[in-house]
């Protein structure tokens, strides 16, 4: 490469709501289900079916836009932007154009140079489409509606961003917001949250944009990461044998680590949008938004200095814990059924976090409940789990949110708090290493290590650990 280059990222991200019925009509949200049950004439685009707003759409958006730092549109109207293709049965979506609920936002992002501010052009609201599953056994596709009418809002941003880095520092804070916000789970495995990178490059320096590409089709952190790296060389590699970069909409095939151009890259006008003569402008207060600005919940650094104050907890900790609202709402159930918050605090920071990464999982994977954590953290407490143990049943409860006190009942992990059995196990250790009784009256403290695993190991690892530590000492008093 003789020259250098910058490149300039922005992002569409569509989020599916989190209401219980569709936009337009009352039918489920719910993922999953049969296909083609969640439907009803409004959402398949029957003639003559008219769409009705569903209400907490709007306060989903608005309350995301507050979050955002955006302008909220007092007056916003809903606009057509027509299409055909077979997931869309009306041959148009009801979108926003011209009057978006959210304008002129920001998120700020820390960078490896420092926090900084990336754009919210806008934020609008429109309904999702179905879904087609080609089936290349038959040689035919399918078309599943229970997604058509699904309530999504698309968030673009300014052009800001200059690195994967920072397209996944702006994407981690928008997650985090909009979950804290209630108004989705956000997950990229199943498509509630999904981002479109504009990306173009341009000489360092240079004042002009680039011409842009857009990249769909991408699922997960790491293969936006790997989209960009990947577009941003293409370009590259393009303007480098001087040859023009097409503006087109290109598809990325993380399996084979590729993209590959689908269509020209449509523009507004393409579509025709014009205003939706079926429903009504909205027009929203300024007492409408006091409302649900008054029913927002708290928000990340709240809980964090909450976390402090209240549960005592380290900075560290209420940093970790309030990164996903999963881990935050995990934590503050558990806290509350066993009333030791920094016990609580560890097992979620320690083990399940060792958990969710050793199977690339995501906090809002967590299915196991508040409940059952709590009763193991009381088992460890009364001495009837030793810490090895308890790791162990963590795993079941991790995995099968299995009730510990009957497991540890059903498989006999009970730990051994009898003295009496616990001083005749000693005593055979001791009887059967003569040699590390020597070295350990000799001097040699490294000595104990091994006969207490020696009394664990006789023990089948049920043993109190300190109980049999304090029990040897005394026993080899010389
Ligand atoms: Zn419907």
């Amino acid at each position: 490469m003789s020259k250098d280059y910058e490149v300039v990222i922005g992002l569409e991200v569509h989020v599916e709501l989190a209401t219980k019925t569709k936009i337009f009509c009352g039918c489920p949200t719910a993922f999953g289900g049969l296909p083609n049950t969640h439907t009803c004439p409004v959402c398949t685009g029957m003639p003559g079916s008219l769409p009705v707003l569903n209400k907490q759409v709007v306060e989903y958006a608005i309350a995301v836009g507050l979050a955002t730092n955006c302008a909220i549109t007092r007056y916003c109207k809903f606009d057509r932007k027509n299409y055909f293709y077979p997931d869309n049965p009306q041959n148009y979506q009801i979108s926003q154009l011209y009057l978006p609920i959210c304008r002129d936002g920001y998120v700020e992002i820390e960078t490896p140079a420092g926090r900084k501010s990336v754009g919210i052009h806008e934020i609008h609201m429109e309904e999702d489409a179905g879904k087609l599953i080609h089936d290349e056994w038959e040689g035919c596709s399918l078309v599943d509606f229970n997604r058509s009418g699904v309530p999504l809002i698309e968030i673009v941003s300014e052009p800001d961003m200059r690195s994967a880095e920072e397209v996944i520092a702006y994407l981690d804070k928008l997650r985090m917001i909009i979950q804290y916000v209630g108004a989705s789970d956000c997950k990229l495995n199943e498509g509630s949250m999904r981002a479109d990178v504009n990306l173009s490059v341009r000489e360092a320096g240079a004042e002009p944009f680039g011409t842009r590409t857009e990249m769909k089709n991408l699922n997960s952190f790491k293969a936006i990461s790997r989209a960009i790296e990947n577009e941003k060389n293409r370009q590259i590699d393009l303007l480098e044998s001087g040859k023009p970069v097409v503006q087109e909409t290109r598809r990325w095939d993380d399996s084979k680590e590729y993209s590959y151009a689908m269509r020209s890259k449509e523009d507004a006008q393409d579509y025709r949008y014009f205003p939706e003569p079926d429903l009504p402008p909205v027009e929203i207060s300024d007492a409408w938004i006091q409302e649900i600005k008054a029913r927002q919940p708290e928000l990340r650094t709240q809980k964090q200095e909450r976390y402090q104050s209240e549960y005592g907890l380290p900075a560290y900790d209420a940093e970790i814990l309030t990164s996903s609202k999963r881990l935050a709402d995990l934590f503050e159930a558990t806290a509350a059924l066993c009333h030791s918050p920094k016990k609580a605090s560890n097992w979620l920071m320690g083990e399940t976090m060792r958990l969710l990464k050793e199977q690339e999982m995501e906090p809002e994977d967590i299915h196991f409940s508040p409940a059952n954590l709590a009763k193991l953290i009381s088992l460890t407490e009364d001495g009837s789990l030793n810490s090895t143990v308890a790791k162990e049943v963590f795993e079941k409860i991790f995995q099968e949110d299995i009730d510990p006190a009957a497991y540890v009942e059903s498989h006999g992990l009970k730990t051994v708090n009898d003295e009496g059995a616990l001083r005749s196990a000693v005593a055979q250790v001791i009887e059967e290493n003569p040699k590390s009784v020597a070295d350990f009256q000799n001097g040699k403290e490294k000595a104990i290590g091994f006969l207490v695993g020696q009394t664990m190991k006789a023990m089948k690892g049920k043993a109190n650990p300190g109980m049999v530590n304090q029990i040897l000492r005394e026993m080899l008093k010389p």
